[in-house]
């Protein structure tokens, strides 16, 4: 299991709410969403933008959050530059393993 920690907020409302979330047993994150939102015609597209979307992975916040999604349904791509090292096709997070 994926270690997780509840958001911090100075924000009293965004407090209540996370509070109350979590007394009906639902986790809550801030970070690690996906940068970008692409949609048209009803399509959507998640995209977390790396400077090289080979080798750069994503932080274990991004993960949770792109696990979270892809059991909703939802899937999160990675995509941006590519360094020397690398070069090739748009890598998917979740392909492989
Ligand atoms: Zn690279």
């Amino acid at each position: 299991m994926r270690a997780y920690r509840e958001p911090r907020t100075s924000n009293v409302y965004e407090r209540e709410v996370i509070d109350r979330l979590r007394d009906e047993g639902f986790r809550v994150q801030k970070r690690g969403w996906p940068d970008l939102i692409a949609w048209r015609d009803g399509e959507i597209r998640l995209v977390e933008v790396k400077p090289c979307r080979r080798c750069r992975k994503l932080t274990p916040a991004q993960q949770t959050v792109a696990d979270v999604l892809e059991t909703a349904g939802l899937h999160v791509e990675l995509d941006g530059g590519l360094c020397d090292w690398c070069s090739g096709e748009v890598q998917s997070v979740g392909e492989g393993g």
